[in-house]
């Protein structure tokens, strides 16, 4: 099916590009054109499903790289996770989904579940089966024994369970290789989050494994040292990377930070959508750290993903603007958010062929909203149109 949509505004993304007003020309799941709404009418025939958007903005839909659409977002969602059955847990995986996707998130990337069922979840939602945001698995993360998120299923000790958990999770069908470089607050008694989970041989062990199967690495790290170890190791995103000394203090290394930049090794902050509650909580001394650290990561020009860790307890599914709006709280410019939210972070997690921008021969992934974005953060708050793959987002109301 041809769909022809009209705006007052089309932000095509990256930065600043837009047209004024604007159409984009789909044919069933991509974009065939796109330009300003005379030129795009001249190519489509008159019997095109038609929406125009006199008052809108028609933008790319955001990509949330981190999220984990097992963990539900409740006080205690690994004590939920433990009670549910694979069944129930992958119903709640597939509502959780249309939640992200119902508030303009039109990919996520899912950074550890039980077992793997995320790829159950993924490839119906690519067979068209049901309706969902594009979704990058991990699959369960490489942990040690007993340590952070084990009881999601991917213990590993030694060089050779390394190897065999890495070829298993290919096998499952994973598009990243998850691993927990720190220990972390979702596991009592487990390791802390300054305490290091694997040896730097080890982590260059994993990014060449996962490398060999054509796999990207993701490493969950908050220390300096396990995030310099990442780095030398050639890991593609640093999850969290918070720059903490061993003292759980701020240590904001240049020379790694240097390093990051130089080799477009992203930093993937998981800000969670809960962050003002978080900071009331923490005191305005750490909380300025926070800020700090970021903007020095940006000073740095490390590239920085938009994510939000959806699904711990601070952090809801469905929430981007929350998340987003704490760039804007540190001074990020509007239209750099919305860059970092779409295209940049389409290229980092290798899709910029696929999504991330309105384009010709992308993805149909947009959204559409009343209003200005570039003005307002608040008008993503309320999509009027979700499209992924061509297809529309499921309204929030129907979602049980
Ligand atoms: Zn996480």
């Amino acid at each position: 099916m041809q769909q022809l949509l009209t705006a007052q505004q089309l932000l095509i993304g990256p930065h600043g590009e837009s047209i004024s007003p604007g159409a984009v020309l789909i044919d069933g799941d991509v974009i065939t054109a796109v330009g300003s709404v005379r030129e795009i009418e001249r190519q489509t025939s008159s019997s095109v499903h038609r929406l125009d958007y006199p008052q809108g903005t028609i933008l790319p839909g955001l990509i949330n790289c981190h999220v984990h659409l097992a963990f539900d977002a409740s006080r205690d969602p690994v004590a939920a996770l433990l009670e549910s059955s694979d069944t129930d847990l992958i119903r709640g995986m597939s509502a959780r989904a249309r939640q992200h996707l119902a508030a303009g998130v039109t990919t996520v990337r899912d950074l550890g579940d039980r077992n793997g069922l995320i790829t159950q979840l993924r490839d119906a939602i690519n067979r068209g089966d049901i309706t969902g945001p594009r979704i990058l698995a991990a699959c369960a993360p490489l942990t040690p024994p007993g340590g952070h998120c084990f009881f999601l299923g991917g213990e590993v000790s030694g060089d050779k369970e390394i190897r065999e958990r890495i070829h298993h999770t290919a096998e499952l069908g994973a598009d990243v290789i998850k691993v927990m470089g720190n220990g972390g607050q979702m596991t009592p008694d487990g390791p802390g989050m300054t305490d290091s989970q694997f040896s730097p041989g080890e982590l260059r062990l994993i990014v060449r494994k996962a490398h060999a199967v054509g796999l990207p690495v993701a490493i969950h790290a908050y220390t300096v040292e396990t995030i310099a170890a990442a780095v030398d190791a050639g890991v593609d995103t640093i999850e969290h990377c918070t720059f903490l000394g061993p003292d759980g203090m701020p240590d904001l290394r240049d020379t790694v930070a240097e390093t990051m930049a130089a080799r477009q090794i992203a930093a993937s902050p998981a800000l969670p959508s809960g962050w003002r509650r978080m900071w009331d909580m923490l005191g305005p001394e750490r909380s300025q750290a926070i800020a700090d650290r970021l903007r020095w990561l940006m000073n740095r020009r490390v590239p920085v993903l938009f994510g939000s860790d959806a699904g711990v307890p601070i952090s809801q599914h469905g929430d981007p603007v929350s998340t987003l709006e704490l760039y804007e709280h540190i001074g990020v410019p509007v239209p750099g958010i919305l860059e970092l939210a779409t295209t940049a972070s389409a290229h980092y997690l290798g899709l910029s062929d696929k999504t991330g921008a309105l384009r010709p021969g992308l993805a149909a992934d947009l959204i559409v909203v009343d209003g200005n974005p570039l003005q307002d953060l608040q008008t993503l708050r309320s999509p009027k149109l979700v499209l992924s793959s061509g297809r529309a987002a499921v309204d929030i109301s129907d979602l049980g």
